[in-house]
């Protein structure tokens, strides 16, 4: 469809614009433009169909800042974290927020923590995971072994990006499997998969489907033993990518980081339970020597000398930014308050929701702020009819079905975060039960009822 502008008068009222009233340009690069008002209301409008981000229990990703935040993260958007001479300042608030996240994570203090910020964990895991594959190489040469055949000991429960780093690097993955009534990887499964080519083990704390912790202090335990039972050195490494920013402040004697001596990387999201907006992750290495130096870069064409290891190069500062603004305003007082005012919402919605009757808890929020709950009985009606029912008042719970070997399991699972409060919880909980009674009152094979959908409404 051709599409002619013409520049639209300042007096003309926004509706009763040329552009308001044709279709625009979905797929080709219109040939004008149309004037910013006009097109800031027809983005905006198109954007309502997304529904509300508050409303979204699904993502674990931060969906409130502080109106404070907000405006120094628009102060930074149109900086550059890693032109770090251009915008010294910047770079020290990444430096400041690595070495309170290394602290944070108990590094040892004869040790010098190194990290770096990333865009999110996934990045951050990529980092880590090469790091883990490039030192068992070096360990293999100077063993004087092939180091051909690299493999990664894992749950079946991990986050979708370690099936990308194992396919992307050509790394074995060995998964566990979980199982019924046990959601998470036990020390024996861990062991029986470990042999002379594994680059390292990865332990969960905060899983996906559940929200659970990995016994992480007895698989490290366990693996240090093996390791000088057989005369490896298989360094584990945890994806804290949800638990990293919980642990610390409402579980502070879980013993998961660097207090284990044989944990040599942490990943976690800021953009998680750091409470920053989408766009900043951060990887640790326990001390220099577990960052192999091939892997990190110089650069000087921006003057000045630029060590780099991240993936991606250009990248805005402002998440970091609002990373540090959370550090200073909030300190571990101001965290430990607000996730344990999420734990108790949390929780405390667990527990009625296993009330209600039909749903069994597959875990309580007790460790994060998130957990799956599955129905009892899913002849009449289905986890999915639940969130669909839910979607109608603009809840987004997901529904979804566990991997090997629990596959057969359908659960729905609540994120809890910060802004989501005890009165929200009141009426998702009426609606909740509304959904319920709804479905349990349709006579079996209605339309509203069963996998054919609820369409309407
Ligand atoms: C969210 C998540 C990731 C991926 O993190 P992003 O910050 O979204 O890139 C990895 N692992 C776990 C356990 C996660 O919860």
């Amino acid at each position: 469809m051709v599409y002619k502008v013409q520049p639209d008068d300042d007096l003309v009222p926004t509706y009763g614009s040329r552009a308001m009233s044709q279709a625009i340009p979905r797929n080709s690069l219109p040939d004008d433009g149309v004037n910013p008002r006009t097109a800031y209301q027809l983005i905006h409008d198109e954007l309502m169909l997304d529904g509300n981000a508050r409303l979204n229990l699904a993502t674990f990703v931060t969906t409130w800042m502080e109106p404070e935040a907000e405006r120094l993260m628009a102060e930074a958007f149109d900086k550059n974290l890693i032109d770090r001479d251009e915008y010294p300042q910047t770079a020290e608030f990444e430096t400041r927020c690595v070495n309170m996240l290394a602290r944070l994570f108990n590094t040892p203090e004869d040790d010098d923590a190194v990290g770096t910020s990333t865009a999110g964990s996934s990045e951050a895991v990529m980092l880590a995971g090469m790091a883990l594959e490039w030192r068992w190489r070096a360990r293999q040469e100077a063993a004087g072994v092939t180091a051909s055949r690299p493999n990664l000991v894992l749950g079946a429960n991990v986050q979708v990006v370690w099936e990308k780093f194992c396919r992307y690097w050509n790394v074995e993955p060995r998964y566990i499997p979980i199982r019924e009534n046990c959601y998470v990887s036990t020390p024996a499964q861990v062991l029986e998969r470990i042999d002379n080519n594994t680059i390292g083990v990865v332990t969960t704390l905060g899983t996906t489907f559940t929200g659970e912790f990995d016994p992480v202090e007895a698989i490290h335990d366990a693996v240090v033993e093996d390791n000088s039972r057989q005369g490896r050195a298989v360094p584990l490494h945890v994806d804290a990518a949800s638990g990293g920013f919980v642990a610390p402040f409402i579980h502070p004697d879980l013993r998961w980081d660097f207090r284990l001596p044989n944990v040599v990387s942490i990943n976690v999201s800021g953009h998680k339970y750091g409470l920053v907006y989408p766009g900043v992750g951060w990887a640790l290495w326990r001390g220099r020597e577990y960052l192999p130096d091939d892997l990190v870069f110089h650069v000087n064409y921006l003057g000045g000398d630029l060590p780099t290891f991240t993936l991606n190069f250009s990248r805005s500062a402002n998440p970091v930014v609002g990373q540090y603004y959370n550090f200073l305003r909030l300190g571990h007082s101001g965290y430990t308050r607000i996730m344990t005012a999420l734990n108790r919402v949390a929780t405390d919605l667990s527990s009625r929701i296993a009330q209600l009757g039909p749903f069994e808890l597959l875990s309580d929020g007790s460790a994060i702020p998130v957990f799956a709950f599955r129905l009892k009985d899913s002849s009449r009606y289905s986890v999915y009819d639940i969130s669909r029912q839910l979607r109608i008042h603009g809840w987004q719970v997901p529904a979804y079905n566990l991997p090997a070997d629990a596959g057969h399991i359908d659960v729905l699972r609540i994120v809890v975060k910060e802004g989501f409060s005890r009165d929200m919880a009141d009426m998702l909980m009426n609606h909740l039960t509304q959904a319920v009674r709804m479905l349990e009152d349709a006579p079996p094979g209605s339309p509203s009822v069963g996998d054919s959908g609820f369409h309407h409404g």
